[in-house]
């Protein structure tokens, strides 16, 4: 038994390096770089985003015919860049420029291979763009740098949640693909099947995907009294905000707490979280800044598509230089991701960005040491239906009281306790509203 799986582990490991190989041959060298430029002091790390984002931006004046104009329109001359403070001449630009003058920003430049990449706009809209091999494969190497801290290697055996049922028809190229990266996930979301999950991640080394999923999940193994003898390493939460409120399930159902992973297709990774609990830029391949707490990246992998200054639409707190991590590296920290600033709520008087509401929520654990889930529903303007996931348990005058507080009257509210909130059926929505700007 032993000596078979010793041999599983190691085809497992041939069968990555190979598929790397083929797909990412770019991959494994700058992986060594990483490992390396994770041990670089502040100014080493900013030394080199200056010169590489000079490169970056002569690379984009030169190919770019969208930002050859808008360079010259700033009369920003980027073979004179030698401060990063510089690049706020630029314009922020937004996902629907993006999809707008997604042909004139494309670079006209010969990539050796190029992949189509895509994700969907706000509006409903496909931003569709080319990526080339190198910024698809140094996105990767930042993510397998972030494994390193955990003891983790990518091709160990891993458990897989998203938000969505598959289709049976779909299911069996999912499960080849899946065999080859040694990864194994949930079909569909019965209680069953989400048993018979758990127990599979006995043997596994890392769990990931959607973190409302991840905590579904929790919940039921923890409700169900499954007892896994695991030896998970990493618990890793993407595409969706975490909640301070999922870990207490995560940890006592896993014994882990739920890490972020914080990226975007368009961005690149931007942070990933270290075992002393900090959200670690990945400076050699993005630049972050903060404007009225809103993120811009500039994505400085991004030749085939030059993303620069881009508004991805979270509201971010950056920790001040003078913070320092216990975990010894002098990446730049994210200290808080309030999530997407997102729809309007839209009150009697004023508008309110939906992020308000994980910042509102936050408050109440942090003032009250009040855990909760919640959903908010808006079909009338002034009146907002609020779903409770947690019983009311005695916290139903102070939650009212808060909400008086911070909306003052503009915004009546309905609130359910007990709720059920995740559907299952794609990521989990905090705020839905049918009003329309
Ligand atoms: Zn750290």
């Amino acid at each position: 038994m032993l000596r078979y799986s010793k041999y599983h582990a190691m085809l497992k490991k041939v069968l990555f390096k190979f598929g790397v190989l083929l797909r990412n041959p770019s991959l494994e060298n700058y992986l060594l770089f990483l490992k390396e430029s994770d041990h670089w002091t502040e100014e080493k790390l900013v030394d080199y985003q200056i010169n590489k984002c000079k490169e970056f931006l002569e690379f984009a004046y030169k190919y770019s015919p969208f930002y050859k104009e808008i360079f010259d329109k700033n009369g920003f001359k980027p073979a004179e860049f030698c401060d990063l403070k510089q690049l706020n001449r630029l314009p922020a630009i937004s996902k629907e420029e993006l999809i707008k003058y997604n042909q004139e920003i494309q670079s006209n430049y010969q990539f050796k291979k190029l992949f189509v990449a895509s994700t969907s706009g706000t509006s409903g809209q496909l931003l569709r763009f080319l990526k080339n091999e190198e910024w698809d494969s140094h996105t990767r190497a930042a993510i397998f740098r972030g494994y390193t801290w955990y003891n983790v290697k990518p091709w160990d055996r891993n458990g897989y949640l998203w938000g969505y049922n598959i289709d049976p028809k779909a299911a069996r190229k999912i499960k080849l693909l899946d065999w080859l990266q040694n990864r194994f996930r949930l079909y569909t979301y019965k209680s069953k099947e989400i048993e018979n999950f758990a127990r599979k991640l006995k043997g596994a080394k890392y769990l990931h995907g959607y973190s409302s999923v991840i905590y579904e999940v929790a919940k039921l193994v923890n409700k169900s009294g499954l007892k896994i003898p695991h030896n998970l390493k990493m618990i890793k939460g993407t595409s969706e905000k975490v909640y301070d409120s999922y870990q207490e399930e995560v940890k006592k159902a896993f014994g882990l707490k739920m890490l972020i992973e914080y990226g975007a297709s368009e961005s690149g990774l931007i942070g990933f979280e270290c075992p002393q609990g900090s959200i670690h830029i990945a400076m050699e391949n993005v630049i972050i800044e903060e404007e009225d707490g809103e993120i811009l990246v500039t994505n400085l992998l991004s030749r085939s598509f030059p993303i620069i200054r881009y508004k991805l639409g979270d509201s971010i707190k950056l920790a001040d230089s003078e913070f320092k991590c216990s975990c010894g590296r002098s990446h730049a920290v994210i200290l808080d991701i309030h999530g997407r600033l997102g729809e309007k709520i839209i009150g009697k008087t004023r508008e309110f960005p939906s992020v308000l509401l994980n910042i509102f929520f936050k408050g109440i654990t942090k003032n009250h040491g009040i855990l909760l889930n919640y959903q908010l529903r808006q079909n009338f303007k002034g009146l907002v239906d609020i779903d409770i996931e947690q019983e009311e348990h005695g916290n139903g005058p102070i939650l009212e009281k808060e909400l008086k507080n911070y909306f003052k009257d503009d915004i009546e509210f309905t609130i359910r306790y007990g709720q059920h909130l995740h559907k299952m059926d794609g990521k989990l929505k905090n705020f839905i509203t049918t009003l329309k700007d």
